[in-house]
């Protein structure tokens, strides 16, 4: 069990010891009462029964309860303390159970409860502390109450019964400690597959950059963030000039060639938060959140020098990009961004290509 579900679980443990604590003391009551309805008992027999199974344990136990919530409450202490209190309560209520029920030798088996406690927390060694506390307090009340001559346990049958289920518990919980270890590196290894996945969903298979579908439901979402606050947003649109000239006169490859390198410069111009992507074919789209347009002009233009400036081995000749850039402005849809910057790049293209226009 990781920590939160830990604390989520020993959370629901409070409330279970609660209700068992007032269904115990609701049960001990009618007891008592039945005993003194029914008038065979003497008086104080029925004043020891008041005493010894309903206003003592009854204490003890809200005692208990009242420490336990206390510490499984407390922030500053640690898990493993909280989950040995959690145990240490259900150690303490099966005790009671078993001694103010001595004449019932099947009241011994609450000390399964701990136990299986400690399986649930996934804690090998809380399991072993449970098994050898329980063993010693139902070996201790079957001698003490041996000697004493009190009815406890009735035979060492009965006793040697109740040390089995103990016993038998703790195997069951070492098989659910060592079988949830499976389980969590099982659950660990489909996540990391998972999440690998879900991140080879959201980029472009050959650039690593984010994909066509990822950057539509980032504009969405980002202009959505844009509206409600007053914070700036920039889309760039951006194209290869010629690009189609350098597929057909230098093959396919060199066209990846560049492809890649853009697409690299890019990335390594992004921060954080920023979505750069390709958009398809040579076209890329990047949004710059919390960046205005300067901002964006600066570091497109830094990019379009890098990149025309850069001599790929298969020609001399420069190659250049056209780009778009525009600021998100108050009432826009997501589409109509999109489109003022689709007509940012289609104004750099017309002039001329090789440059950046900015939508003001
Ligand atoms: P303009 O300057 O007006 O943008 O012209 P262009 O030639 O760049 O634009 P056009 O739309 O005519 O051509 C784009 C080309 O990009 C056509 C297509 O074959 C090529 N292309 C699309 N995806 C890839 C790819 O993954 N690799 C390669 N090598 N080429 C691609
Ligand atoms: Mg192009
Ligand atoms: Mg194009």
């Amino acid at each position: 069990m990781d920590n939160r579900l830990q604390a989520h679980f020993r959370k629901q443990l409070i409330n279970m010891h609660a209700l068992a604590l007032i269904a115990a003391s609701f049960l001990e009551i009618i007891g008592y009462f039945l005993l003194v309805f029914d008038g065979r008992e003497e008086a104080s027999l029925q004043s020891r029964y008041l005493w010894c199974s309903v206003v003592l344990p009854v204490t003890l136990n809200v005692a208990i309860h009242c420490v336990m919530r206390f510490v499984l409450k407390k922030q500053r202490i640690t898990k493993r303390i909280k989950n040995a209190t959690a145990i240490g309560a259900a150690l303490a209520m099966a005790f009671l159970v078993t001694v103010v029920h001595k004449e019932q030798a099947l009241a011994g088996c609450t000390f399964i409860f701990p136990i299986m406690l400690s399986a649930l927390f996934n804690d090998r060694k809380l399991l072993n502390v449970s098994l050898i506390a329980s063993l010693l307090i139902l070996t201790g009340t079957y001698f003490v109450f041996a000697a004493t001559g009190e009815e406890l346990l009735s035979t060492w049958y009965n006793y040697l019964c109740l040390v089995g289920f103990a016993v038998v518990s703790y195997g069951s919980g070492t098989v659910i400690i060592r079988y949830s270890g499976y389980s969590v590196a099982a659950i660990q290894k489909h996540t990391e597959k998972y999440n690998k996945l879900r991140a080879d969903l959201l980029r472009d298979p050959m650039t690593g950059l984010f994909n066509h579908n990822t950057f539509i439901s980032r504009l969405d979402r980002t202009v959505k963030r844009a509206a409600a606050s007053a914070k700036p947003l920039c889309l760039v649109m951006l194209d290869i000039d010629n690009f189609k000239q350098i597929n057909d006169t230098y093959g396919h490859d060199c066209g990846d060639e560049v492809l890649l390198f853009l697409a690299n410069a890019i990335g390594e111009r992004c921060q954080k938060g920023d979505t750069p992507s390709r958009y398809g074919g040579e076209e890329f789209a990047i949004i710059f959140e919390n960046k205005g347009v300067d901002e964006a002009f600066d570091i497109i233009s830094d990019l379009l020098e890098h990149f025309s400036r850069h001599r790929f081995s298969f020609t001399d000749t420069p190659i250049t990009f056209s780009a778009g850039i525009s600021e998100y402005d108050e009432g826009l849809t997501d589409e109509d961004f999109f489109e003022l910057t689709d007509q940012a790049l289609y104004q750099a293209k017309k002039q001329g290509k090789n440059q950046i226009f900015v939508c003001k």
